[in-house]
């Protein structure tokens, strides 16, 4: 999926707010319920949502070359952290 040229709203989700696992884009992984994760929506079609790992999200916006559009950065990103 295409997620360059997109404006990107990216959201934090608490673990209170996961309510059930997610498959998450970036390494085809699952997100388990009640995790810390991220939710990436495109502006112009926010039915195109995505969960992702916050790791695997940053890592995506680097391989990319984009720079994640952070609106609500709930947490500073540390690359070596375990997920
Ligand atoms: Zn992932």
């Amino acid at each position: 999926m295409g997620l360059s040229g997109r404006r990107l709203s990216v959201r934090s989700v608490q673990p209170g707010s996961a309510a059930k696992p997610y498959l998450c884009p970036g390494c085809e992984g699952v997100i388990p319920e009640g995790r810390f994760h991220l939710v990436v929506v495109p502006e112009d079609e926010p039915d195109l949502r995505r969960h992702w790992h916050h790791g695997c999200w940053y890592k995506e916006g680097r391989r990319t070359g984009r720079t994640p559009r952070s609106g609500s950065p709930a947490v500073p990103f540390d690359s070596d952290s375990p997920l």
